[in-house]
């Protein structure tokens, strides 16, 4: 389980995060809505210790992670206790192979066994089996979101940082993502998703938070969520008159353990 508490972040003057407060409870998907510079990418950015990176610095609160400290981890301290992080815009290495890519993902690792956790990407993703040999520059977007995903998954995280996978993706491919999301938390994973595309995000996700200028403005359920007039409003394109009030919500779940098996990804 995930616990952030009364979480406080600054860039410098700017404040990014205002005393937030999340969990991400074992074995779920929790999403994360919000607009541009809602303070998103720092949440994720504060639970994978990568912050400082960006200059960033935790001002108030604190970060848990199966009861244990992750706010006074480095980077690599924080992947070591199986929280990994997928950043924004998909930084593979290009100039590497995918399977290259992918042994990247698990160095440093200690006590985990590469071909399994090898094999079971190549199992979500036999699109990046049949490229094992091709150079991460020449995949497509959505192969190099997948390449990205199967990166971190090579780690073998309890807790996966998801920060908007779909950016520029097509729909059909975003569809895809939000089914290998699935696929990674039915085999065990939890999974935290940031995402501007909230209609993916909300069929996913059990839980779900809305970040309005770096605070909580709505939590609950993703169902919950879905039905509000804001979310619809905001972040679906709906009014609520269009769907008869907080009943009619466009992207209540899906039944989502009926994704039973993952179609063939075609890239
Ligand atoms: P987006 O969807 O555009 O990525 P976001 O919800 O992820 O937005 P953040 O990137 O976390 O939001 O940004 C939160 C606030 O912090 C914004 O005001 C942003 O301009 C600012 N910010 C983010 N990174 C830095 C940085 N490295 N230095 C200074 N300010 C930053």
């Amino acid at each position: 389980m995930l616990n952030v508490a009364d979480l406080s972040v600054r860039y410098g003057a700017i404040q990014a995060l205002e005393r937030v407060s999340l969990e991400v409870p074992d074995q779920t998907v929790v999403a994360v809505l919000g607009s541009n510079g809602a303070g998103k990418s720092t949440l994720l950015r504060a639970v994978s210790g990568t912050h400082k990176l960006h200059k960033g610095r935790i001002e108030h609160g604190t970060i848990t992670h199966d009861g244990q400290r992750l706010d006074k981890l480095n980077p690599a301290a924080t992947v070591a206790r199986g929280v990994v992080q997928v950043p924004e815009g998909r930084r593979i290495f290009g100039r590497l192979t995918v399977e290259e890519n992918l042994r990247a993902g698990g160095m440093g690792v200690k006590n985990r066994r590469q071909p399994p956790a090898r094999d079971r990407v190549f199992e979500l993703f036999p699109r990046l089996q049949e490229r094992r040999g091709q150079l991460a520059a020449l995949l497509s977007g959505g192969e190099q979101q997948m390449l990205a995903i199967g990166r971190a998954l090579m780690a073998q995280p309890t807790l996966l940082l998801l920060d908007e996978p779909s950016l520029g993706l097509a729909p059909q491919v975003v569809e895809q993502i939000g089914e290998i999301i699935l696929e990674i938390n039915r085999q065990g994973t939890s999974v935290l998703l940031v995402e501007q595309n909230a209609s993916m995000a909300l069929r996913v996700a059990d839980l779900a938070y809305v970040l309005d200028v770096g605070e909580v403005s709505l939590h609950g359920t993703a169902e919950e969520l879905a039905a509000t007039d804001k979310v619809q409003r905001l972040y679906l394109g709906h009014s609520a008159d269009e769907h008869g009030g907080s009943g009619g919500a466009p992207a209540a779940k899906a039944p989502r353990r009926s994704v039973a098996r993952l179609s063939r990804w075609a890239g």
